[in-house]
């Protein structure tokens, strides 16, 4: 039986050798504690749903998609200290990225997005970094921003909160645990209040901000609430592959309508 077309870890040279892939897809995670009841991929396993279900949607659409193998680790520089919280630093991420980016280039594939799933992970400063040096487009999406949380959410929360873990009801409920085994994902606000504030910025102590490691309350989390924004998630972020997928990359920019 043939995998699904868009997955390159599904697919094989039979197919892959009769395709023109115009973008791939790079989901990118990390390997962490998510409060007391999701699991330490949590932000892989949320990063492949998502991927799998816009690529699928893109497909269908015409655009020739490939989601890579997602990224186990990510940045935990401010989680040292809580036991296989697995830091990958953001230079290590950018030569992982050029090695990848420059292997696709040279078969063709000069488009990629990148799908972060983890808060830890900045693309942005890797992205500005690499660009000029490269021939590919790069770009990135949070895939759990593209959309508005607040209406599909009391309290979306920022790690392990009612967001991720309806999701992860929602796409591996045998991997979460019951919520009444679950932290309240308390969080501790900084003492100064530019940081509290959210104008000045300083990567936080994880262990000192929050006792479970969560951060936001997972309570009122339900699989039907994670089905809804990941189907909004995954439309749009298949329409902005299909644009990608489309776009002439020497002219990106149109003129404001006068
Ligand atoms: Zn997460």
């Amino acid at each position: 039986m043939a995998g699904r077309p868009y997955i390159l870890a599904e697919t094989n040279w039979k197919a892959v050798s009769g395709t023109a892939f115009d973008v791939a897809v790079l989901p990118w995670g990390a390997t962490e504690a998510h409060n007391w009841h999701l699991p330490y991929a949590t932000d892989v396993i949320q990063c492949d749903a998502v991927a799998a279900e816009a690529a699928r949607r893109a497909w269908e659409r015409g655009a020739r998609v490939a989601v890579l193998p997602t990224v186990p680790f990510g940045v935990q520089t401010g989680q040292l200290d809580i036991p296989f919280c697995l830091n990958l630093n953001p230079t290590t991420q950018l030569a992982v990225l050029r090695d990848l980016v420059e292997s696709l280039a040279g078969q063709g594939v000069r488009r990629l997005a990148i799908l972060n799933g983890h808060g830890g992970n900045d693309f942005r400063a890797i992205i500005r970094e690499l660009q000029p040096r490269v021939d590919s487009f790069l770009c990135a999406i949070n895939w759990w921003n593209c959309v508005d949380p607040r209406p599909f959410f009391a309290q979306p929360g920022d790690h392990a909160g009612e967001l991720e873990t309806s999701v992860m009801m929602h796409v591996a409920p045998d991997l979460v645990l019951p919520l009444d085994e679950a932290g309240p994902g308390r969080e501790r606000k900084a003492r100064i209040a530019g940081l509290r504030e959210g104008w000045a910025w300083a990567p936080r102590r994880w262990t000192a901000v929050t006792d479970d490691t969560g951060v936001g309350d997972p309570s009122a989390a339900t699989p039907e609430k994670g089905a809804a924004f990941l189907d909004a998630v995954a439309d749009r972020i298949s329409g902005f592959l299909v644009e990608l997928a489309a776009a002439n990359l020497d002219d990106l920019y149109a003129d404001a309508p006068a």
